[in-house]
Parts: C-alpha cells; structure tokens; sequence
C-alpha cells in the first residue's frame, strides 16, 4: 500500500495565513491545460490500452475512496500512488495523468476538502504521474530495457520516488505556502515515519508491473482486487486501534480541562514510584484545592463555575513546568506531580506558591473579574507515602490543614492526620452534642459608632466538646452543612439567642440579637413559621432579632430564597446582608430583596486605616448603603482610630474586638455592666 499525501486538512495554526486568490487558480488552470498539451505530445510514447486502463483506474479510485487516514492531517494510507506509477510504467504518462484526474475527481466527492485544496490535488494528481510515467519510459527507451530485464524493473524504484517527491511537494508545499511554514520541517516531520512504508509500496509496484507482464490484464485486476482487500483490513485494524486509543484517552483524560483525570495521575504517580524506587530518588505529589469556587458556582452559576475551571487548566500547565504532570481529580481539586526531587522542600515550597499565584490571577469573563484562592497539600516519596494512594491521601490532609490555617501552602506531618481524625468524627459527634448542652453560643456586642450604647449581639455558635475542648464554628459548619443538620442546628441556635435577648429585655436592656442563617435555611419552608413560634413564646418582639445571611446565599437561587426572605420581612424581622463586599452580588438583585442592613465585612473594616483602597471601599459601601435606605454596620473594628473614622464617615454600627470579642451570655450580663466604667460605652437602657 502507498501512503500518499493526498488531503489538505488545515490542521496547522498559523496567524497569517494566506488564502489563495484568483491568481493561484489561473496558475492551476495552466498546469492543468499543460499537462494535456504534454500528454497529447507524447501520446506516441504511451499504450492506450484500455483494459489495463480501465483496470487500474477502478482500483487506484477504489482505493482511493477507502483511504485510511492514518491519523496525521497530512497522511492517508491509499493504493493511489501505486496505482498512478504502475500505470506510468504499464501505459505511459499521458493515461496515469489522465487516471490521476478522474481518482482526484471521485475522491472529491467522497472527501469534500476545501476547493482550493481539491484544484492543487487536480494539478499534482495529474503532472506527478505524467513525469513519473514519461520518465521511466524514456530510460526503459534508452538503455533499450525490456520487461525481460531486471534492469526494467529496477527502474521502478527511482519512478516511485520521483513521484512521492513531486506529489509531496505540490500537497504539502501548497498548505506551506499558505500556512507561511516551512516545507523542509514538514518533510523532516513527516517523511521518515512513513518511509518504510514507501520502500514496501515501490516493492509492490515493481511485483505488480511484473505479474501484469506475466499474467495480462486478468492477473492485474485479480492483484488490484487483493490489494483493495489487504487495504479494507490494514484500514479497519488501523481504525480499531484508533477507536483503543482515543477509549483510553477519554477514560483517562478529564473532559472540561482536557487534563489528565484521577486514573491517569494515578498511573503517573505509580510510574514515577516504579522508576525511583531502584535509583532512589524522590518526588512530591501536590494537591491544589480552590478556595471560594463554590461561591462562584452557587451565585453566578455553573457556566462561570466551569469556564473558570477551564481556564484554570492550561494556567497551571504552564506554572507547574514542561515535565510536570497536571490533573483534574474532581470538582475544584487539581493534582500536579512537578519534575522536581523532594528533597529540596523549599523548591516545592516555591512551586506551590507559583501555583497557587497563577491560581489567584483574577480572570476577565463576560465583563466580570472572577478571583479565587487555592491551597496546596504536598506529600513526599518516599518519607510519607510508597504508594500513590498514600500520597494522594495525605496530600490531602495537608492541604485541608492548609485551607484550615489560610497558610497557602502545607508539607504534610504526622499531626495533622490526627486533626483530619478529628474533622471526620465531627459528624457522628454532633448528633449527640446537639441533644447535650456542648453546643453553647458566644455574644459578640454591637455598639453604635459613637460609641454612646450597645444596640444589641450576634449570636455565634461553639461547641464545646467533652475531649476536644471548644471548637470553633469555621471546624464544624461547613461539615454540618453538608450533612443536613444544619437546620436543627440553625433553630438552636435561634432559640438560645431569643431566649438569652428575651432575658436581657427583662432585666432592662434594649437589645436585639442577630443570628447567622446558612444557605440551606433560606430554602426551608418551614423555618419562618418556628422563629415566629419562637418569638411569640419568649415573648421577643420580631423587630429585637435579625438574621444574617450572606451574598453569596441571596445570589445562589434568589427566587427561592426571596419567598422565604419576603415570609420573613412580613414577620418583621431585620434582615442583615453579612460578609457584605466578598461575593458577587448584583445591585440589581439587592434593591428587590427586603433587607434593612448592610454588614461591611471586616477584611475591608480591620485594615481600613492602612490600606486605601480598602478605606474607599469601607466608604462607598456605607454611602450605597445609606443611597439604598439601609443601615450599615462595620465588623471585625480592631482599634479606636478606626471606630472613630467609621463614625466620621457616617457608618451607624460597629462590632469587632475592639469592642469586645464573644462572650458567654453572663460574660455578656457581666461585660454590660461594667460597660458603663468604660467611657465610650454606656449600655442603653
Ligand atoms: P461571621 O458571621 O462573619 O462572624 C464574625 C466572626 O468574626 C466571628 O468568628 C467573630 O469572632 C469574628 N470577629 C469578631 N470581631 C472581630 C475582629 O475585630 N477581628 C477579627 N479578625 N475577627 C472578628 P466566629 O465566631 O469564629 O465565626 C465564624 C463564622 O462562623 C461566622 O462569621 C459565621 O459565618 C459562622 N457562624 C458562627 N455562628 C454561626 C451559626 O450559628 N450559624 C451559622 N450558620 N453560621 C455561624
Ligand atoms: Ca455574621
Ligand atoms: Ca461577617
């Protein structure tokens, strides 16, 4: 079988490409008109036979028709190049021309290629065998060579390669004319992995001038008939192997990033561990988790989640180096396996942090700036972990330990198992912790910014657990969250704080309470009808307790949250926007949700006064804010200077350390009365 170059598939990427004009079909035009003139010329050179002609056009278009690609843009497996140079040999160049346009027409209409590629096909179809045929013909004449002679059909090696070379270059040439490429690194590319073949392909022609000599046209239309065949089965081999192939690229290829998935990068690693293990050398396995993904794909949807994600993929390609493996694992998880030895821990320090700063590159998409965070877990081979399932998993709990501490990045310790042990009993504990009195909550003061009285308290939750001690709720929410008890904990939560403001309005003070709601409270129907229960039990006027809920919830499913949200404002609850600033919260949405307080977070309030842009921030919040009829509050106030510019710009409340950190409710009773020593703070009464 001959391996002729035959399609022009556009497969390379070029910036300026060249598109033909009307000149290039003139020149076409030309070469085609040409190739007639020299074939009428030299008409008495060649053998019209028909038989033989028609015999070896049916096979060359036949074969032609059942090419293979052989999987490059540029190469099909056909018997077409075999075909054209026999008949140049057997019947001259004038009728391989001639077979060579009508194989190049029919496969036309089978292939469909761009016209311009069709037009260069017609012209190289047609000189390549006209040369190759009238060639041989005239050496066979002059050194008075017939079919009884080797000579004769040695001959046919150099007709063959003076074909491949002229079809290569009119098919090839032409798309490096258009692509602006060069053809000697196309030729270096492509020609020696389809040389052999070629050699096979002039030794099958050579046979079949030979048998054709021997037998007539019946044994050349029995040889076409078993090369046909033999090319049906080559193709059909070549295609199941394809079909393996491209199977085991899908099984192990991740489809939004085009990443390698969890299997393949555990392979990679397994590979790794086989290959170092008698050298002794080592390597590192990282774990990149994203930190604020879920908020893009919960309040701006899975679109945006999953172009992020996308984009994400060839960024930590090239951070991570040339010869480092990247992965998708699932979800917003991604693995590297960078080309460099473990026992340098600061270089792997150093790659984490590129990795974890081209991760925080804020990405432009339909006009908005997306950001998010990553956190890294590394594990070494071979000290902590021999075996890819070790190392996934401990790179794993470093990175949670981590995410947990925000140090960016974490070498995996011993330790720190013992802290993921604790992660994973949480669950089974809390069933029980919420039934004892373990599940306590602090009050943390909110004060107005003159700093004249205490307004009221948010109610945060710990758990004060019997082994453990107390553990705060960035440990355990999350997880609660996720196992569907965050409902029952969201009402005890209400129900302490109702009752403990219920108490502090009976000794005198005018305080409301503010309780935080998870995003799951917000799709719970049934929850503004127990807070009103609850209200009404302790006696606790709805305009004493707010619920806090954040951005990101209001914007996960607005329209299910806005029933629950309007049930709410009917009751006359406040409702507070918490974390105001971090997620990605439309105006347009804010102004049809019934809220009365915007809560400025204080990764904006605690650095205020040292960092400016942080400052303008604070300041155009609280003026939106007050635009918008609503009351501002500033957390997270660390020191007088920056309540005193939050009063100066007009904010209405503050809460943060400053004030007072949580306190257990008599720590609280206790703190309200001594407030009154402290200058800046009488309790109102
Ligand atoms: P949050 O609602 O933003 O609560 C304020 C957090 O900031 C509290 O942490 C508080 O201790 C801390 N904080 C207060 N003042 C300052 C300050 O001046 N500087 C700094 N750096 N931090 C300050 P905490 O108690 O650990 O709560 C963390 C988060 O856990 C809360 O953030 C809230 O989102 C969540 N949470 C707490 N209690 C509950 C609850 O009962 N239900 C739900 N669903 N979430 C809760
Ligand atoms: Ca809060
Ligand atoms: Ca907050």
């Amino acid at each position: 079988m001959s391996t002729a170059m035959a399609t022009l598939d556009s497969t390379v990427a070029v910036l300026e490409k060249r598109t033909p004009g009307r000149g290039t079909f003139v020149v076409a035009l030309l070469a085609l008109a040409s190739a007639a003139v020299v074939a009428l010329a030299t008409t008495a050179t060649a053998d019209w036979n028909l038989s033989s002609l028609l015999v070896i056009a049916a096979f060359t278009t036949l074969s032609g028709i059942a090419y293979v690609d052989a999987g490059s843009s540029r190469l099909s497996i056909s018997g077409t190049m075999l075909g054209l140079v026999l008949a140049g040999a057997l019947l001259g160049g004038g009728p391989a021309a001639l077979i060579g346009l009508v194989t190049t027409c029919v496969r036309w209409a089978r292939s469909r290629e761009s016209f311009p590629a069709f037009v260069d096909n017609l012209v190289t179809f047609t000189w390549f065998p006209l040369i190759a045929g009238l060639l041989f013909r005239s050496a066979v004449s002059a050194l008075g060579l017939g079919h009884h002679d080797i000579g004769y059909y040695v001959l046919i090696f150099p007709a063959f390669f003076v074909a491949l070379l002229l079809n290569f270059v009119g098919v090839v040439g032409f798309q490096c004319y258009l692509d602006r490429t060069s053809l000697w690194r196309q030729a270096r590319d492509l020609v020696p992995p389809v040389l052999a073949a070629e050699m096979l392909s002039a030794l099958l022609t050579m046979a079949a001038v030979y048998l054709t000599w021997q037998t007539g046209t019946l044994g050349l239309a029995l040889l076409g008939l078993i090369l046909v065949t033999y090319q049906y089965l080559v193709g059909e081999l070549l295609r199941s192997k394809q079909r393996a192939s491209e199977l085991q690229r899908i099984a192990t290829t991740d489809e939004l990033t085009g990443l390698a998935n969890r299997e393949r990068f555990r392979q990679r690693v397994e590979g790794q561990i086989a290959d170092a293990g008698p050298r002794g050398t080592t390597f590192a396995v990282m774990l990149i988790d994203l930190d604020r993904f879920k908020e893009v794909n919960d309040t701006l949807g899975h679109h945006y989640g999953d172009e992020l994600l996308r984009g994400l993929g060839p960024r930590l390609v090239a951070s991570a180096g040339d010869d480092a493996v990247v992965a998708r694992l699932g979800g917003d998880e991604f693995a590297v396996l960078p080309d460099a030895s473990a026992d340098d821990v600061g270089e792997l320090e150093r790659i984490a942090e590129r990795l974890i700063e081209c991760v925080q590159e804020p990405v432009l998409m339909e006009g908005m700036t997306l950001q998010v965070g990553a956190s890294v877990g590394i594990a070494r081979f071979p000290v902590d972990g021999d075996d890819a399932h070790t190392l996934l998993r401990r790179s794993d709990v470093a990175m949670y330990a981590a995410k947990e501490s925000h140090s960016g990045c974490k070498l995996y310790a011993a330790e720190l198992d013992h802290h993921s042990l604790r992660r994973l009993s949480v669950l089974s504990d809390f069933r029980r912790a919420l039934n004892t009195d373990e599940i306590v909550v602090h009050y943390q003061p909110i004060v107005d910014v003159e700093g004249t009285s205490v307004r009221g308290a948010e109610g945060l939750v710990r758990w004060e657990h019997p082994d453990l001690g107390m553990i705060p709720p960035g440990e355990f929410i999350q997880t609660v969250e996720q196992s569907g008890l965050i409902g029952p904990l969201t009402r005890h939560v209400l129900e302490r704080s109702i009752m403990q403001c219920a108490e502090w309005r009976r000794a005198g003070h005018d305080l409301s309470v503010a309780v935080n709601l998870s995003v799951r409270d917000l799709l719970d129907r049934s929850l503004p009808g127990d807070i009103e229960h609850m209200l009404t039990s302790y006696h606790v006027p709805a305009a004493a307790l707010q619920l806090e809920i954040t951005e990101s919830m209001l914007m996960s499913d607005p329209e299910r949250s806005l029933a629950t949200l309007m049930r709410l404002n009917e009751l006359g609850l406040c409702l507070s926007v918490d974390d105001f600033g971090t997620g990605y919260s439309s105006l347009a949405n804010l102004r049809r949700m019934p809220i009365n307080e915007l809560k400025i977070d204080r990764s904006f309030v605690s650095p205020m006064l040292q960092d400016e842009s942080d400052l303008i921030i604070v300041r155009s919040t609280i003026n939106l804010g007050h635009d918008l009829g609503l009351r501002v509050i500033a957390e997270g106030v660390e020191d007088e200077p920056t309540l005193a510019h939050l009063a100066h710009l007009g904010c209405d409340l503050a809460q943060g350390y400053h004030v007072s950190r949580p306190l257990p409710a008599e720590a609280f009773s206790a703190w309200m009365g001594t407030a009154g020593a402290q200058p800046a703070l009488p309790v109102a009464v």
